[in-house]
């Protein structure tokens, strides 16, 4: 499939192409050894999540066969929860379901990246806060995999008729935002993040209160449903928190330049999508279906200019007109 460029920078010998479509063997998911399914599987399996009735913490194992997002710790407890579920409970459109997020969480690179943007949000790596929760809110999305469709959709081209199978969609992070503890916390997320701060510390037998415990609401978009999952910040996220807040260092890889951007969370989302988008060959397992009716948001009023903005490009360099190997600029530095 050719290119689809929308922006061409020229630096001296070399062009700088950023593309929605990149060409075919560009691929930036090889700068880093990929996970085998088996082991991203294995770490998913392990995750604590909540019941999202009764909010004790428990292994991954039942979740609710409709919307795929609510999980439960029994059959009882899922019970329970139905008279107040099923208003939530459409069979959800957005197709960002909890494994989604359960596999985002098990791949190292996303969650450390993930805890270092917690830290710096809270100003971590300035003084540590240890008494209360802090929550940060990170909407999610499913996006066309192949963003020239999400284009033509948008533009009026095609309409989702074009697509009555549906068509690959990939996990894409939208935002992050601090929620204020004080509004936001509620006997339920207060359980998950007491629970998940104890066993942290039995973990790194340490005096309760030693280390930080963050809770971050996953909010799927399509649905009104939030998955609260603990975060146990580990030291190493907190120290790359600190070196980042000076800056982040992009390097290119063919200019061997590097400049400096100021970190914000959305330098972690941008580059975060990037390598999602990045990997055809869904090493990360963080492609789904996305069925013809999720592809309505990119139509007409349904369209959100914010999560269009945050859709990631590629970039990539070509020389005397043929394509150089490159990468995405990568925050390679100081780390
Ligand atoms: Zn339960
Ligand atoms: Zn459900």
């Amino acid at each position: 499939m050719p290119a689809d460029i929308v922006e061409t920078t020229v630096m001296g010998d070399f062009t700088f192409v950023k593309a929605v479509t990149p060409p075919d063997g560009y691929n930036t998911s090889s700068d880093g050894p990929s996970i085998p399914a088996k082991d991203i599987k294995a770490y998913r399996e392990s995750l604590i999540i909540a019941c999202s009735f009764c909010h004790k913490s428990f292994r991954y194992k039942l979740v609710c066969a409709k919307c795929k997002v609510a999980a439960y710790c029994s059959k009882e407890c899922q019970k329970k929860q139905w008279p107040l579920h099923k208003f939530v409970c459409q069979e959800s459109k957005a197709a960002a379901k909890l494994k989604l997020v359960t596999t985002l969480m098990s791949i190292p690179r996303f969650e450390l990246t993930l805890m270092s943007t917690f830290a710096f949000t809270f100003g971590l790596h300035k003084k540590m806060i240890l008494d209360r929760p802090l929550i940060m809110q990170c909407d999610l999305a499913v996006d066309a995999a192949d963003m020239s469709i999400i284009f033509s959709l948008t533009s009026g081209k095609q309409t989702p008729d074009d697509y009555p199978d549906g068509v690959e969609g990939m996990l894409q992070l939208k935002w992050f935002s601090p929620l204020d503890p004080a509004v936001v916390i509620d006997p339920g997320r207060r359980k998950i993040w007491e629970e998940a701060r104890a066993k942290n510390h039995v973990k790194r037998r340490a005096p309760i209160g030693k280390y930080v415990t963050g809770l971050i609401d996953f909010h799927m978009e399509g649905t009104d449903q939030v998955i609260t999952m603990p975060l146990n910040i580990a030291d190493q996220a907190i120290a790359l928190s600190r070196m980042v807040a000076g800056g982040v260092c992009a390097q290119d890889p063919v200019l061997r330049h590097e400049i400096n951007v100021p970190f914000s969370p959305r330098v972690a989302i941008g580059t975060m999508d990037m390598i999602i988008r990045d990997d055809k060959k869904n090493h990360l397992r963080l492609r789904t279906h996305m069925p013809k009716e999720a592809l309505y948001k990119y139509v007409g009023n349904n369209i959100n200019e914010h999560d269009l903005d945050m859709l990631p490009t590629t970039t990539y360099a070509t020389k005397d007109g043929k394509r150089i190997k490159t990468a995405v600029p990568r925050l390679n530095g100081p780390y």
